[in-house]
């Protein structure tokens, strides 16, 4: 029998409640999760979750927990799982690692993940760059990795398909298992990264429209969805001719934040179409806050987990976006 046979044995159970309350509480008054009322008192403790502390409301007449309504309601995990989780996940593991690292079923330890990194892309919905902006693209290969034949969910105890795909060339597409990732970077540090299913003229506009403030400059590739982009000052480098910078005219920082994505993706061994936006989202949050270290950045999701509003859309996925051009027709756009 190892010593260490798991690392949040290790956690002080009592310093990880203290943590998460201080986290839940600490930008706004301790109050009742259901009828918001400030009139409350501490009421015991739970016989199955020894150290997390129960409250009594005054005004509603139930009780609640620091936990109550959160991304970690309910969960019969102890805290410094959930703790763990989200640092290795900052840290760039696969669920399947951390489902190794932390002893437990890869699908509780998949559903975390999931939660956890739709609840960092709630950092990300409306960020916009400025300044100097570097665009470029690239096609990633993902297909339909755990999902059933004819598309939906796998049934239970089914195995993943060995669908190893081979390149075509030009330009990816959904449809042929390559969607397009397009990345816009500024040089003044802020990164957005986009998952999209082509990479037309209209789907490069409304990427751009989400991401760059209006009238930015703009430092691209000279393929036609970028030439046709309208609302920005422009300048472009041809590659087909073997320009790859004039002046301060180049897309080096676009490239080289892709060589930092491919090894990223690559650690999950094949990608979902339905999953990549998710992926990209979440490397996008881990380059915007990439001066803090990993215990931070894992304080800042937790501490968004630990929001009722954030953590039931992040349960939903409701952060993340996968382009296209046809719901352009929406007046949103414009
Ligand atoms: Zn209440």
């Amino acid at each position: 029998m190892p010593v260490l046979s798991y690392l949040h044995h290790l956690f002080n159970r009592d310093q990880c409640h203290a943590s998460i309350h201080t986290l839940r509480w600490k930008e706004r008054p301790l109050q009742c999760p259901r009828c918001q009322s400030q009139d409350v008192d501490p009421w015991g403790m739970y016989h199955d979750r020894p150290g997390c502390q129960r409250y009594w409301c005054h005004g509603c007449k139930h009780t609640f927990n620091d936990l109550t309504n959160t991304l970690l309601h309910q969960s019969k995990r102890s805290l410094a799982s959930w703790i763990l989780t989200t640092f290795l996940l900052c840290l760039s593991c696969s669920s399947r690692r951390i489902a190794r690292e932390l002893g437990l079923h890869i699908s509780t330890r998949y559903r975390w993940c999931w939660w956890l990194r739709h609840t960092a892309v709630s950092y990300e919905t409306d960020r916009q760059v400025e300044g100097t902006i570097e665009a470029d693209d690239l096609y990633h290969t993902a297909g339909q990795k755990g999902q059933a034949k004819q598309g939906g969910k796998k049934s239970l105890g089914h195995r993943a398909r060995g669908r190893r795909k081979k390149r075509e060339p030009g330009r990816g597409h959904d449809d042929k298992d390559r969607p397009a990732i397009i990345a816009w970077i500024s040089r003044q540090g802020a990164v957005v990264i986009h998952a999209t299913k082509d990479f037309t003229v209209q789907t490069v506009q409304k990427a751009a429209h989400l991401a760059v403030h209006a009238g930015c400059r703009l430092s691209t590739g000279s393929a036609s969805s970028y030439r046709a982009l309208k609302g920005y000052m422009h300048a472009f480098v041809n590659h087909t001719q073997k320009e790859y910078a004039r002046g301060d005219v180049h897309e080096n920082r676009a490239e080289c934040l892709f060589s930092l994505l491919k090894p990223y993706l690559r650690v999950f061994r094949g990608l979902s179409k339905t999953n990549l936006p998710g992926y990209v989202g979440f490397f996008q949050f881990l380059r915007n806050v990439r001066q803090q270290n990993a215990c931070q950045q894992a304080e800042l999701i937790l501490r968004a987990a630990l929001d009722p509003t954030s953590a039931s859309q992040a349960r939903r996925g409701e952060f993340v976006e996968y382009l296209d051009h046809f719901d352009l027709l929406q007046p949103a756009i414009n």
